[in-house]
């Protein structure tokens, strides 16, 4: 099956200047080239992917989290129309790891962001599948490349804020936005602590009708939860905001605050090097990936450690000894 070639694919550079003018088709039937496991799409993807990457990377790229029901996708609808009105072209993607679990998405099961869908300056994309969470990242990652050729200037990625897909995210992005709601019991449930810690900036969404006063509240309590940690090396502080994306308030005051956060590390030069520093830490996140994948794939070390691991309860070997000669056999196998 993995050698079975589609008959409907086309030659790169057709991809490739259909990117780069833009086409929303041959863009979309790129990014099911990258998403795909067949063999001769992946030769297809790294061609298209190595020609475009000098077009890439001209975008703010800002991802977005909060629990399920926080109110994502009625965020991103009006911050997606907002930032179309301001003359941006915004590609939105999503990070949805649990879909390969549950198989079928939570991203994708609702119709969301109907009105941004119609738009032709906004680009959705669903969560990409795939096995392992770095693996929906590379294609995340290499999808957004494709959409910054494309022309889209601002790139959205959200998650889901149950899991790992946040630190994924962040490793991509220049700006991290966490969605929050007021009074959800315990105000710091739910989002673990270094979650918190990742955002550039908290909204607290909802703050309408009774819940004005309580997301004021919050929006205090989080204020000073955020004072402890410590000054990121972007030299940005974490700013906290209410916000009602059903009713469109204080949407314009979170762009505001993206172009002084951009302005900022423009002029102190973090943007570059944070997304250099991201560049080679996505290179490494694939070494270690492929190196454990290779490791653990292997039939003889998988039962080797079997073995080990009864030798190491039974107290024949130490677990310090027992990983020395695992990685001793690895080494002979080539
Ligand atoms: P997601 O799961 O995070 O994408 O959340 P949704 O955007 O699907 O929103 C979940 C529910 O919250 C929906 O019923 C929305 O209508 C509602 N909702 C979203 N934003 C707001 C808001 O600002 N105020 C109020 N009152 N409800 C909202």
């Amino acid at each position: 099956m993995k050698n079975y070639k589609p008959k409907n694919r086309l030659a790169a550079q057709t991809y490739i200047q259909g990117i780069l003018k833009g086409d929303r088709v041959l863009l979309s039937r790129a990014i099911t080239i990258i998403e795909s496991n067949l063999e001769s799409d992946k030769t297809l993807a790294k061609e298209i992917i190595q020609a475009i990457l000098p077009y890439s990377g001209n975008s703010i790229r800002i991802g977005i989290t909060g629990v399920p029901g926080v109110g994502k996708s009625t965020f991103i609808e009006v911050f997606g129309k907002h930032l179309v009105n301001k003359g941006h072209r915004v590609a939105i993607l999503s990070i949805d790891p649990s879909s390969q679990r549950s198989r079928g998405s939570i991203l994708g099961d609702k119709t969301r962001m109907e009105e941004l869908a119609n738009i032709d300056e906004a680009y959705i994309r669903p969560s990409a599948s795939g096995d392992t969470l770095g693996g929906v990242a590379n294609k995340t990652g290499e999808t957004m490349l494709l959409c910054e050729a494309a022309g889209y200037d601002v790139v959205l990625i959200e998650t889901v804020g149950v899991g790992q897909s946040e630190t994924a995210v962040h490793g991509m992005t220049d700006f991290f936005l966490l969605l929050m709601l007021a009074g959800a019991g315990d105000e710091l449930q739910g989002i673990k602590k270094g979650i918190m810690e990742m955002a550039d900036m908290v909204v607290i969404n909802k703050a309408d009708g009774d819940n004005i006063t309580m997301s004021k509240l919050a929006k205090r309590q989080y204020q000073n939860a955020l004072h402890i940690f410590p000054q990121s090396e972007s030299g940005w502080s974490p700013v906290v905001s209410t916000a009602s994306a059903i009713k469109n308030i204080g949407i314009s005051n979170v762009w505001d605050e993206i172009e002084k956060f951009k302005r900022l590390v423009d002029e102190n030069g973090y943007f570059k090097k944070n997304r250099n520093h991201q560049q080679i830490q996505w290179m490494y996140n694939n070494i270690n990936e492929e190196l454990k994948n290779l490791f653990y794939g292997s039939k003889n070390i998988k039962e080797h450690l079997s073995v080990m691991e009864k030798d190491i309860v039974s107290a024949k070997i130490s677990p310090v000894k027992a990983a020395e000669i695992m990685i001793q056999e690895f080494k002979d196998s080539f």
